[in-house]
């Protein structure tokens, strides 16, 4: 039994960021740090922030006045910044810098009036977050039937975005399809799938031409990591998501020569190594590494955690 790891796997540059401003917001203020939203999603991860002091939160109703907040990585919408602000509650904002990205295109097309259409997943807090940056002139499409079905009020002005964590080819699906109902339809060159999603996507599909079964590390509310687990599912290769070692079952194992293993850009490389870990015992399994790209990203943190 061979075990194959993908590269590049695990936390991507905007996780790093966002858990950072988490622990040094508490090493600087102390607990209790109040987050809007699991910061990132990740059981593990959130669960060692609580225990350091971090309090999540869906809605800012529940942080007391005079509270530091942290918005997650995924974004919020304006009307959630604008409430902060009206409370006077002390921000620090975790959002991933390439969905402010997205945030700053959408406000930039709705000034030139036009409208845009968002291809995202439906409740997903940075589909929630995007959308909420206008008021109006939005609209959400997971699918291309939803583009079928879709009417706008003026074609000819039409622009869109995309969540930056979806499958790049099912993405592109609902884009040509956007393309072949309003040919006008403006956007980024391609979509706003960000780097580590798509080098991920990419590790894995170069992991499934090698491996008989794939592992992916990450909780199942993270979008990243579910979209690893379908891109080996659509090649043919049987997939789990497990959120930790304790979910392998040995069951899955039998018959397998090679196992692939990954992990979404939220689950923490500790828990890889519990899984092969775990994999190694059940099996006595050999580990490789496959080569991949090397991402060398990461993103600067709000000045006043820096200092001190
Ligand atoms: Fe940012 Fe991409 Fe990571 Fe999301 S997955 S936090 S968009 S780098």
């Amino acid at each position: 039994m061979q075990v194959i790891l993908a590269n590049p796997r695990g936390f991507c540059a905007g996780v790093e960021r966002a858990i950072a401003i988490v622990e040094r917001a508490l090493q600087k203020f102390g607990a209790p740090i109040y987050v809007r939203h699991e910061v990132v999603h990740n059981k593990f991860v959130c669960d060692d922030l609580r225990a350091k002091g971090a309090v999540f939160i869906e809605e800012l109703n529940e942080v007391p006045s005079g509270s530091t907040v942290i918005f997650s990585a995924h974004g919020v919408s304006k009307a959630v910044r604008d409430e902060a602000e009206t409370r006077g509650l002390k921000v620090f904002d975790a959002t991933c810098p390439l969905v402010t990205k997205v945030h700053v295109e959408v406000g930039k097309m709705r000034h030139q009036a036009r409208e845009v259409v968002m291809i995202g997943h439906k409740g997903h807090p940075e589909v929630e977050g995007t959308m909420g940056q206008s008021k109006d002139g939005m609209y959400l499409v997971e699918t291309a039937d939803d583009v079928r079905r879709l009417k706008v009020n003026s074609p000819d002005q039409l622009s869109f975005v995309t969540q930056t964590t979806l499958s790049v080819d099912d993405a592109s699906v609902v884009i040509d399809a956007l393309r072949a109902q309003f040919p006008e339809v403006q956007g980024p060159k391609k979509d706003d799938i960000c780097y580590a999603t798509q080098n991920r996507q990419d590790a894995v599909k170069a992991l499934t031409e090698q491996c008989d079964m794939l592992i992916v590390v990450g909780s199942p509310n993270s979008s990243n990591s579910r979209r690893l687990k379908e891109v080996a599912l659509a090649r043919g290769v049987d997939a789990y998501l497990v959120d930790g070692p304790e979910e392998i079952s040995a069951d899955w194992l039998l018959g397998k020569s090679r196992v692939g293993v990954t992990a979404g850009a939220s689950a923490p490389e500790i828990l890889v190594e519990r899984v092969v870990d775990r994999v190694k015992l059940l099996t006595g399994a050999s580990v490789e590494q496959l080569a991949g790209v090397e991402e060398g990203v990461s993103f600067p943190l709000p000045k006043e955690l820096l200092a001190g």
